[in-house]
């Protein structure tokens, strides 16, 4: 294959101005998804760093991190349980709430879908401020699992996601 996985990627991403609102810089994965040879790639990239972590179920955040989390979940062989946003899952849940720029939101689980001793990574395709992915690794210790880190496909440095996942192993494939 041609060019570097972060030049693959880069190149593919699309990013449409003003999405969903003003000044947003909206990063489209969609034309990852596009492409079954890079998006093989990336899920083995987004991986790769918690491929000896004891990893027992991938969280994906509501809905991008859908996309990501199932097939990373097959590669590693582990359950997959995803991370909704209120009302969503059916069964009896346990949320947590976060604030973001304007207004807070809250993420559910259901509370069977991870147990004391499981060994979780979160993912998600974007980590923006952190205030997801911080909201979703703190349901998870809420129903007794273990963080052991963080997988997005794209960090937007500016925001500085990181500085909300202290102490947290946060992998991206690629930065801007
Ligand atoms: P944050 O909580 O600020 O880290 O935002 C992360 C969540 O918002 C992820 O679920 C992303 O899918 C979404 N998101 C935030 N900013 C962007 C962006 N510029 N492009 C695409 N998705 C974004």
């Amino acid at each position: 294959m041609l060019g570097t996985l972060i030049d693959r990627l880069s190149a593919s991403l699309r990013e449409v101005p003003d999405f969903p609102s003003a000044g947003i810089l909206f990063k489209d994965i969609t034309p990852v998804l596009a492409d079954p040879a890079l998006l093989r790639d990336v899920i083995t990239a987004m991986v790769a760093p918690f491929g000896h972590a004891g990893v027992t179920h991938v969280v994906g955040v509501e809905s991008r991190g859908f996309l990501f989390g199932v097939p990373m979940a097959l590669q590693l062989g582990v359950s997959f349980a995803p991370a909704r946003k209120p009302g969503k899952l059916p069964w009896h849940t346990e949320r947590e709430s976060y604030d973001l720029e304007y207004r807070s939101d809250v993420l559910e689980m259901h509370t069977d879908a991870v147990r004391v001793g499981d060994r979780v990574l979160v993912v998600d395709d974007v980590l923006a401020t952190g205030g997801t992915a911080s909201a979703a690794c703190r349901l998870v210790e809420r129903l007794g699992g273990t963080v052991v880190g963080v997988s997005v496909l794209v960090e937007l440095e500016v925001l500085q996601g990181r500085a909300r996942l202290p102490d947290r192993p946060v992998h991206a494939v690629v930065r801007c």
